[in-house]
């Protein structure tokens, strides 16, 4: 049995159809109703529980040979610069779920990281050097969500090196698809334009606000790869935190152009540079992915952001309802 935690979220969702494709046994839990999650799957256990809760991470993990921790309060830009201290009571998810894997015996521990971990000063110009595992010290990270996921880093590894429980930690750089947030305020740049272009198509109102300059930069990837690097990443013998990210560095205007012509249209911009916007630029160094597990995403962002738009399209236009599952176009290929 494989636990995952946060399954009724985006990653968390689309990892539990993948392992149950590959023939795994899966629980899948989340602290939302069963109704609001965005992929509910026959095959899989289902559980509503608070993960923030040490009862509830035991309840969760008895029996697990293996966990993937996909759980945590979080969102794009707007949500983590505005609800610091609600990031960081995530620090109780992983704490007591690695205590709970570490008493029921469970095999592997996954810990999904972010970029945010990277010291801030390293990412102050948009033609920024892409960041390399090492950099995330001298430690500086995103203030509030940054700091909870080096901590939770340094706990996974702790509790490999003191009891022994294997840990794997991957640092996710921007991943985007179907099946996920993209209104209410935790959704992302990528999500947030594909909604926004195909509300000025549907409104009629030729316009799109764009936060910042649109010049700061990040890089993208898709959420296919970032199944693929994830379970590569579980399965190796890799112990240190790995980035799992695209490196293909761009603009947020080059975004809401890939957009737009995917849309087939050309909005009027207008640029709101109160708004927020995380460092100014931000791209994966994948040497030491390359080399470790001899893998890097390979889906391209126009090819990504597609069916990214058509599924958010679907959704806006009176389309198919939330919960519904997608097939898979890639599959993964270990294990
Ligand atoms: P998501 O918000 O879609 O999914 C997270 C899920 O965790 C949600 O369904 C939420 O309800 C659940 N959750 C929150 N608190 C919980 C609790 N107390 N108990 C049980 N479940 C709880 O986010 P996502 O994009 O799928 O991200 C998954 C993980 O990857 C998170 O740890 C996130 O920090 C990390 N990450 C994501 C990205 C990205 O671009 N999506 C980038 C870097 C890191």
């Amino acid at each position: 049995m494989i636990l995952v935690a946060g399954a009724g979220g985006f990653i968390g969702g689309h990892l539990v159809a993948d392992l149950l494709r590959r023939g795994h046994e899966v629980r899948a839990v989340d602290v939302k109703a069963i109704d609001e999650w965005f992929q509910v799957l026959s095959g899989a256990e289902t559980r509503q529980l608070d993960l923030r809760d040490k009862d509830a991470c035991y309840e969760a993990a008895a029996g697990v040979r293996q966990v993937f921790n996909l759980a945590a309060d979080m969102g794009g830009m707007g949500f983590i610069e505005h609800n610091k201290a609600l990031c960081m009571l995530s620090v109780l998810i992983n704490t007591h779920l690695l205590m709970a894997a570490r008493d029921h015996g469970a095999d592997r521990y996954f810990f999904s990281s972010s970029a945010c971990v990277y010291a801030e000063e390293k990412q102050l110009a948009a033609e920024v050097v892409p960041l390399a595992e090492p950099d995330a010290y001298p430690a500086m990270p995103e203030d509030g969500y940054g700091w909870e996921k080096l901590f939770s880093e340094r706990m996974c590894r702790h509790f490999s090196e003191d009891f022994g429980l294997e840990t794997r930690v991957g640092r996710y750089h921007n991943v985007y698809g179907p099946h996920g947030t993209y209104d209410g305020g935790r959704e992302k740049a990528p999500a947030a334009i594909c909604r926004k272009v195909i509300a000025a198509l549907l409104d009629g109102t030729n316009e799109i606000e764009i936060w910042g300059d649109g010049e700061q930069t990040r890089s993208f990837m898709f959420i296919d790869d970032c199944l693929h690097g994830t379970q590569l990443l579980m399965e190796s013998d890799v112990s240190e935190p790995l980035n799992i990210g695209s490196s293909r560095l761009v603009t947020i205007n080059r975004l809401v152009d890939i957009v737009e012509d995917i849309a087939d249209t050309k909005l009027q911009r207008r640029y709101r540079l109160d708004a927020p916007q995380g460092v100014r630029g931000r791209n994966s160094d994948n040497a030491l992915v390359q080399e470790r597990l001899g893998w890097q995403p390979s889906i391209t962002l126009e090819e990504g952001l597609e069916e990214t738009y058509r599924w958010i399209y679907d959704r806006m236009s009176g389309g198919a309802p939330r919960g519904t599952t997608r097939s898979p176009r890639q599959v993964v290929s270990s294990g």
